[in-house]
């Protein structure tokens, strides 16, 4: 086993992966910018390395700096966390060069999933069920062409799209040459690539993403699914795991398929495949080469602690679970805080001056703020996830109302009252809602 890992990483998901580092007796190193000095993951970490000023390209997303940071402290592998250089296969790459261990999958695997296109026939190959689509679109007659085939609505998408850029829905051939220049453009502008294709567009459907583990060496264990239907511009706002729209015979039949999957392909660490769900059919869209920000979820119905498995992973220890002793128990609900404005989602940096977290029995709060903490304007306005854990949805439910309420951010807008006004809501007690429900809810409300 690694005996110093280096995170390369910030708040909340640094002090996360710090938490299993020192479960495991495994020393911890913590990066950070000028602007984050007083951050809880430097103050939690055995030591900290400063790699630059505020702006991320000169810190976090700082190649040289963080192998730099990696020389000097003799850390023998990285955890890249979520965002950042998480997904990177030349980081990845320089990692290995140096001999230090990268804890996530093998570079090749991430650039082949980075490309939503390419990701699509690998995962046609591997017996994984898609959304009709075309290959990369040449122009508009193209276009025209590849819409008829598969039918409207469709939706116009970047290859190298993340974070819901790049998409643009045609209902007709009329709508289509301003939705490819349109996606065309953001993705140009977004990823440096214009290079789109075009999906058949679903109307109703829901988001259900399966989480995967690979062990590298042909055996891998599906933990089953989550659900982040409720979202908001493609973003998500509340992760659930199980789905309340899945049976068990659903989840064995796509959590084989994906097992199934990325054994075959030899693939290493943790991953999630997501799908868009209607009328009991499940099509791939895409896969995500690292940890997730909902992992908790999972790790709630599980019992399995995802950071450790994928430390294993890296470590050459391989996986501590087989597929058989995987069991899903009870019911799981993330609630992402963002220091943002809860009716118009306006990013609110500045000042803690209270933070009191709700705590007992299926409560976890994994947060990177304390009272008095003064949240910088440079990054991702994420500052915990609320995770409840109960027996079954109700009891789930109830524990959330009861923690939302207890939970207090004092100083600066949260997201707390969507979730008080969510948790509330008829359908959403029924959990009957689909990926537009909380675009429409919100829409309605103004
Ligand atoms: P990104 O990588 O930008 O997050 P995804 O491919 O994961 O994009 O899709 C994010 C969201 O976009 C989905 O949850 C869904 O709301 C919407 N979406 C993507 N593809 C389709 C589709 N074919 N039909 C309907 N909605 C879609």
């Amino acid at each position: 086993m690694f005996k110093k890992v280096l995170i390369a990483n910030r708040g909340e998901i640094a002090v996360r992966v710090i938490a299993t580092l020192r479960r495991m007796g495994v020393a911890s190193v913590a990066v950070h910018s000028e602007a984050d000095r007083f951050a809880p993951h430097v103050r939690l970490a055995d030591e900290a390395v400063c790699v630059g000023p505020a702006p991320v390209a000169e810190s976090y997303l700082d190649i040289d700096a963080i192998l730099a940071a990696v020389r000097e402290t003799g850390a023998e592998a990285v955890h890249p966390g979520y965002g950042f250089l998480s997904e990177n296969p030349e980081f990845a790459a320089a990692l290995q060069r140096e001999g230090v261990a990268f804890i996530g999958p093998r570079p090749e695997h991430m650039r082949a999933f980075s490309l939503k296109h390419t990701a699509r026939e690998i995962a046609e190959k591997s017996g994984v069920p898609l959304l009709p689509g075309s290959p990369l679109i040449v122009d508009l007659d193209d276009a025209m062409t590849q819409a008829g085939e598969i039918g409207y609505p469709v939706i116009i998408k970047a290859s190298a799209g993340g974070g819901g850029r790049g998409m643009k829905v045609a209902r007709d051939e009329e709508d289509l040459s301003v939705a490819l220049a349109t996606a065309r453009s953001e993705a140009g502008a977004a990823f440096g690539d214009d290079a789109v294709y075009i999906e058949k567009y679903l109307e109703k459907p829901r988001h259900i993403e399966i989480q995967v583990v690979g062990d590298g060496r042909g055996g891998s264990v599906h933990l089953g699914e989550r659900d982040w239907s409720l979202q908001r511009r493609h973003q998500k706002v509340w992760e659930e795991a199980n789905s309340p729209a899945l049976n068990d015979e659903e989840r064995a039949r796509i959590g084989e398929i994906c097992a199934r999957a990325v054994a075959d392909l030899g693939y290493s660490g943790a991953g999630t495949i997501e799908f868009l769900y209607e009328d009991g059919n499940f099509y791939f869209i895409e896969m995500n080469t690292r940890l997730q920000v909902e992992h908790p979820v999972t790790e709630a119905i599980t019992g399995i602690d995802l950071v450790h498995e994928q430390i294993r992973v890296a470590s050459g220890a391989g996986l501590s679970v087989t597929q058989d002793e995987v069991r899903f128990e009870g019911h799981a609900i993330e609630c992402r805080i963002n220091a943002e404005d809860p009716r118009t989602f306006v990013p609110s940096p500045g000042t803690i001056t209270h933070f009191h977290t709700p705590g007992g029995l299926g409560i976890r709060v994994d947060s990177g703020v304390y009272s008095g903490y003064k949240i910088p304007p440079y990054y991702d306005s994420l500052i915990g996830k609320l995770i409840v854990h109960g027996r079954n949805r109700v009891e789930c439910m109830m524990r959330l109302r009861r923690a939302l309420d207890e939970f207090v951010v004092d100083g600066i807008n949260t997201t707390l009252p969507l979730f008080r006004d969510l948790v509330g809501n008829i359908d959403i007690a029924n959990g009957d809602y689909d990926i537009h429900w909380l675009e429409n809810y919100l829409a309605a409300k103004d």
